[in-house]
């Protein structure tokens, strides 16, 4: 007899109605409407289970939620809203935006991001931003601006050299490391910070070029086709696997997306072992360096004396773990360490859903950036480029001097001078 149908929405009914986790869901914030909290999405998925909504009607329903997974953490019951979101989603994807899809037909090519990204360096060089920024022009072109509005404010520090490859002392540890196409775009100092600091490690580090974007916007939208062949990209840009010990992401939705290369790829006959074999040599940034740094950094060493923040990232914080190790890193050698007011809240971004819903996802951002003038950290630290970006692009609306940096970056700038 054939095992009866497991129903993929049972999680939904434990929902006990209690609303614990309403006051921390962002869209319920601030829109203040039950179809737009995690409650109020679990009655969605069951009213589609029960066949009273269809796929693409629930889907569309569901298309606010951030997957921040804030829901997760506070729900008594273990109900999982953010996920059977996203499992909708899988069946019937949200519509990617246009600019959403410029975006990544830019970062999905190697060369055409290193290309971009030294327009956007000469850019802010030349005093060209400086002066379209001071000028209105980009009003006329509400698009355009949107994009504009990403890219960082000009920096006074100087891009890290890379490691000279072979300088290591006594490199047994090989890693391959995956830049995130968003930083590679906006920030081009991480790269060469997390290399340095690798290199700290005695590691061995190469800079994977041939592959785009890890696959994560497509991930999260649920486009499933689209994702897949993200991955199988990222996972032809190697050679021979065997060949590297770990591979490390400097951003971290890109390693939790290539994570789960692995089971996005279980069934794949030409795919599967090497997902597996990659996805199992994925290691947490943060981890390695806190648990590495403190024995190869002489005691004695002082931090800079500068007041610190951390924003971290939902998908770390809700989920997979790792609050901690960020945190001791940047308190170790990167400054004194305030904490952000209501820092389980998600700054708006979300992937493209800063592009999707861009009034929502800046009134989400309002109450972070509100939170970071109330911590009175000089800098915020994160590790997530799409944080970083839409963290970025509001304080410079606001005028504001806080400074955002990658943990890499704050890291090897303080070492580097200590
Ligand atoms: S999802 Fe969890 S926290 Fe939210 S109403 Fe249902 S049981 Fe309560
Ligand atoms: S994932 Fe975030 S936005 Fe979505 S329901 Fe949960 S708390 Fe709300």
């Amino acid at each position: 007899m054939k095992a009866p149908k497991k129903n993929k929405f049972i999680n939904a009914e434990l929902c006990t109605h209690c609303g614990y986790c309403l006051p921390i869901c962002p869209t319920y914030s601030i829109l203040n409407d039950e179809t737009h909290s995690p409650r109020g999405r679990v009655s969605i998925i069951l009213a589609l289970s029960r066949g009273e909504l269809t796929p693409d009607e629930a889907s569309t329903a569901l298309s606010t939620c951030l997957a921040c997974r804030a829901c997760h953490s506070a729900c008594p019951v273990g109900v999982r809203p953010a996920k059977l979101a996203l499992s909708v989603r899988n069946k019937s994807p949200i519509v990617t935006p246009l600019l959403s899809r410029f975006l990544h037909t830019i970062t999905n090519s190697h060369s055409i991001t290193s290309y971009i990204s030294r327009v956007i360096s000469w850019y802010q060089n030349s005093g060209l931003q400086g002066f379209i920024r001071g000028s209105r022009v980009l009003h006329l072109i509400p698009p355009l601006r949107r994009i504009e509005g990403m890219i960082p404010a000009l920096r006074k520090e100087p891009i890290p050299q890379l490691p000279i490859k072979g300088a290591e002392k006594n490199a047994k540890t090989k890693a391959a490391l995956l830049c995130g196409c968003m930083a590679r775009l906006f920030h081009p100092r991480v790269a060469p910070s997390t290399a340095n600091l690798l290199q700290l490690l005695d590691i061995e580090v190469t800079l994977m070029d041939g592959f785009g974007c890890c696959g994560a916007p497509f991930r999260e939208s649920g486009n499933r086709e689209a994702f897949i062949k993200q991955a199988q990209k990222t996972l032809d840009a190697f050679v021979d696997i065997s060949e590297v010990d770990m591979v490390i992401c400097d951003t971290s939705v890109c390693m939790v997306t290539v994570r789960s290369y692995a089971r996005a790829l279980a069934s794949d006959k030409k795919y599967a072992e090497t997902a597996k074999i990659f996805s199992e040599k994925v290691h947490s940034l943060e981890l390695l360096l806190a648990e590495g740094l403190p024995n190869v950094i002489p005691e004695g060493f002082t931090p800079p004396d500068s007041s610190v923040t951390f924003q971290d990232h939902c998908q770390i914080q809700h989920g997979l773990g790792g609050k901690k190790e960020p945190r001791e890193l940047i308190k170790k050698f990167a400054g004194s360490l305030t904490e952000l007011p209501r820092g389980e809240r998600c700054c708006g971004a979300g992937g493209d859903y800063m592009l999707r819903y861009q009034e929502l996802s800046h009134k989400i951002r309002e109450d972070k950036l509100a939170a970071i003038h109330q911590s009175g950290a000089k800098t915020v630290v994160g590790s997530n480029s799409g944080c970083l970006i839409n963290i970025e692009a509001g304080l410079l609306q606001d005028k504001s001097s806080v400074q955002v940096r990658h943990l890499s970056e704050v890291l090897w700038q303080s070492l580097s001078k200590g």
